[in-house]
């Protein structure tokens, strides 16, 4: 009796508790004793389990057995609570896989939306060169012009009010030629 240990589970055939034949969950207690085959040699190993332990404990009045009952009771809500941990972990492992994924994804996209805008910045000089390049084309004589001048007609009339009215036109408007050979 001794020697007995408990184990966190059988390690020798048959990988059950002697008595009841049943391999439950959790520590078992390994009494190092085995049966002994008919030709002398050992045979299977003789395991106690908890249940059957409790049993023989309530029997011999070493445990109440509402004792019992509520130790059974918390050792099953334990291990729902050890499983339940357990699935957590795994729900986290993958969540930090994933995010480690997400985040390699990002450093991705921003290298190449790096790379993009240098492109676009470099198309962006190609560009205004071109334009600076078609700026100095013959396109301004034609906005030199006046005829185009939006404010001609209105400059025109004020004019014509003016000479009516026996005003000298107003100078700053007029071109210089027009106004030496009209009015002087
Ligand atoms: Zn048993």
């Amino acid at each position: 009796m001794s020697d007995w240990v408990l184990l966190a589970a059988p390690q020798l055939r048959p990988y059950a508790c002697d008595l009841c034949k049943r391999a439950p969950r959790g520590p078992i207690i390994d009494t190092r004793q085995h049966h002994v085959l008919p030709n002398g040699l050992p045979g299977d190993r003789i395991y106690i389990c908890k249940n059957c332990a409790g049993q023989a404990a309530k029997l011999h009045e070493l445990i109440a057995p509402d004792e019992l009952d509520e130790a059974i009771d918390w050792r099953m809500r334990i291990e729902g609570l050890e499983a339940e941990l357990a699935d957590r972990d795994q729900i986290i492992a993958d969540f930090y896989t994933a995010s480690d994924v997400s985040r390699t994804t990002i450093e991705q996209l921003a290298e190449e939306l790096e790379a993009v805008t240098g492109r676009a910045d470099y198309l962006q000089s190609q560009l205004d060169r071109v334009s600076e390049v078609a700026s100095v084309s013959p396109e301004p004589e034609h906005i030199s012009e006046s005829e185009n001048s939006p404010y001609e007609a209105e400059i025109a009339d004020m004019e014509a009010e003016a000479e009516r009215k026996g005003y000298a036109a107003p100078r700053y408007i007029r071109e210089p030629d027009e106004d030496d050979a009209d009015s002087d």
